[in-house]
């Protein structure tokens, strides 16, 4: 079981300088000691999904299948997701998926792995690969999936329950815009103003799975994925 930390040395010392894809961050992530959540974890969980997405689409954490797997979304939330993507009219080609932090936090109960949400010290750690994939995606629109990746992005005041459907200006939105505001444009090391988009925040998918009235919470999600489709086709 990983044990709470109050510190973490923080992701950014793993992070290449010159990392021109997410492929060589995916690859750096593999080696990822910036919290001690690695350790009883089985893998790094990166981001997926193509460079030129126009949705960007942050979580929480793996959870028990995406850590087994190494890959983002691939669980019950996964499977609800993408239903409510369909369902939202979003083309499931223009997605990137990822999570603010990318290691799985679980408690172990006998055989079972029991999701744990991670501690500020862990959205904190992990935000370096957040800031580092933005660096070379260019999304339209950002889908901030629940209170975890919401606090990672647009920091600890931020309630999902209250602002959520919303459309904001991003990267003004963001809790550190200057983050994310410049982006590299060239192997050089030429940056540029990231092109303007707009960010979107909404329930985790998982958080419909656990509601009393899963439907209603699931109509929520859809109706909040339509404003996002509509931002892009307008
Ligand atoms: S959770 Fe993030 S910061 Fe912590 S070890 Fe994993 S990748 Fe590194």
């Amino acid at each position: 079981m990983a044990e709470q930390t109050e510190t973490a040395p923080g992701a950014q010392q793993f992070i290449p300088p010159r990392a021109d894809t997410l492929d060589d961050l995916r690859a750096a992530a593999t080696g990822c000691r910036g919290c001690e959540l690695y350790r009883d974890a089985s893998q790094t969980v990166f981001g997926r999904g193509d460079a030129g997405a126009r949705v960007v689409f942050v979580g929480e954490q793996p959870g028990d299948m995406e850590d087994q797997k190494g890959l983002p979304f691939v669980g019950p939330a996964g499977r609800l997701l993408r239903r409510a993507v369909d369902d939202a009219r979003l083309d499931p080609g223009h997605i990137y998926l990822t999570n603010a932090v990318k290691h799985f936090r679980f408690e172990q109960r006998g055989k079972r792995r029991i999701h744990q949400t991670p501690d500020r010290v862990h959205i904190t750690a992990c935000r370096p690969w957040l800031v580092a994939e933005f660096a070379q995606l260019r999304p339209e629109v950002v889908v901030v999936l629940g209170a975890t990746a919401a606090k990672a992005l647009l920091g600890p005041t931020f309630r999902v329950t209250r602002q959520r459907g919303e459309l904001l200006p991003w990267p003004e939105s963001a809790q550190h815009p200057e983050d994310f505001r410049r982006v590299p444009v060239d192997a050089r090391g030429g940056v540029a103003d990231a092109p303007p988009a707009r960010l979107l925040a909404t329930i985790h998918p998982s958080a419909v799975l656990r509601a009393d009235d899963q439907d209603k919470a699931y109509e929520g999600l859809v109706a909040d994925l339509t404003v996002a489709a509509r931002a892009l086709a307008g």
